[in-house]
């Protein structure tokens, strides 16, 4: 009986599971041709100072909308891409895109602090021998000055340190580009290499952010992280604000800088702009 059973529940699952594997190999051909045919919008995130609420900068993120559909979300399709090894391919066209249209709002918007790019770039372009070449040509056709470019690395990427990418992330330093630590606190690497990379920015992850204030102990990690990071002088940017008390905790324990829904969701360019025009253009002095 337990092996008719078994064999039951074996028949009922195998069709599903068919079904799971035909759906994800139809989204990984439309993916690819996506790809090819650079059918991806880009999003801007504002990361603001937390304080003066203006903005610093833009993170740049992938959309993948499909006519008649509902758009997929990168979180399905940056792993996808990534298994396929396209994610370099898509890598580089965000990056070309993404540095022209900051650049292109830096110029609209002149001022005395030029807002900055961050891109996301997977742990595969980091290995590509490629990329640097990629970030220059990007940065250089764009018009966009190195130092207000950002790339992001997951901690995965120094966890599989190699001289290859240490000569990598010396040579973007070189240029002035920085490197920002993305979903920092998600992974499993030893805190050494925030001493031993040349590292600018801890970006907290979300999940840190979501229980405070109302959890102590998460509240203590953030302080424990923004305190480890004024050590070793490093920036910190918390991610995923949603709430006003939120906010005001993480102003209260000196994190400079964030961004959330509460300040923005990922915008247009022209929203973009909008926004640094009502953010940062005019600028109320500080009372008293
Ligand atoms: P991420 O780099 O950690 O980006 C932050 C994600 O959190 C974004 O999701 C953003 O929309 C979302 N977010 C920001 N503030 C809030 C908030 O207050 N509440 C909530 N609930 N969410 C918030 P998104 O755009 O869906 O991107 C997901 C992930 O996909 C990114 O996480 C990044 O790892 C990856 N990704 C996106 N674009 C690219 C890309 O061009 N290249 C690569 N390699 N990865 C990308
Ligand atoms: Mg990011
Ligand atoms: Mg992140
Ligand atoms: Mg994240």
């Amino acid at each position: 009986a337990a092996k008719a059973a078994g064999k039951r529940q074996w028949r009922r699952f195998q069709p599903q599971q068919r079904i799971r594997m035909v759906r994800r190999h139809d989204l990984q051909l439309r993916l690819d041709t996506a790809i090819a045919r650079h059918e991806f919008d880009l999003r801007y995130q504002p990361v603001v100072d937390i304080r003066a609420g203006e903005v610093v900068g833009f993170e740049a993120l992938a959309r993948w909308p499909r006519l008649g559909q509902d758009a997929v979300p990168p979180g399905q399709f940056i792993p996808l891409a990534e298994e396929t090894g396209r994610i370099s391919a898509l890598g580089a066209w965000v990056l070309r895109n993404s540095t022209a249209d900051i650049a292109r709002l830096q110029r609209r918007v002149p001022g005395l602090r030029l807002p900055y790019l961050s891109v996301n770039v997977s742990a595969r372009q980091w290995r590509d021998n490629g990329f640097l070449n990629e970030v220059c040509r990007a940065v250089e056709s764009a018009g966009l000055a190195p130092h207000t470019l950002q790339l992001e690395l997951t901690e995965s990427v120094l966890m599989q340190r190699t001289p290859q990418i240490d000569a990598l992330l010396r040579a973007l330093k070189d240029l002035g580009v920085s490197i920002a630590v993305d979903d920092f606190g998600t992974g499993f690497s030893s805190l050494r290499y925030l001493r031993d990379f040349p590292i600018d920015v801890l970006k907290i992850d979300k999940s840190f952010i979501d229980e405070i204030p109302s959890d102590p102990q998460q509240v203590a990690l953030v302080e424990g992280i923004v305190h480890l990071a004024d050590t070793l002088g490093l920036q910190v940017i918390a991610e995923g604000i949603e709430k006003p008390e939120q906010q005001r905790l993480l102003a209260d324990i000196g994190c400079r800088f964030g961004q959330g829904f509460l300040f923005a969701r990922p915008l247009t360019v022209e929203q973009s702009e909008a926004v640094l025009h009502h953010r940062n253009g005019a600028r109320p002095k500080p009372q008293g």
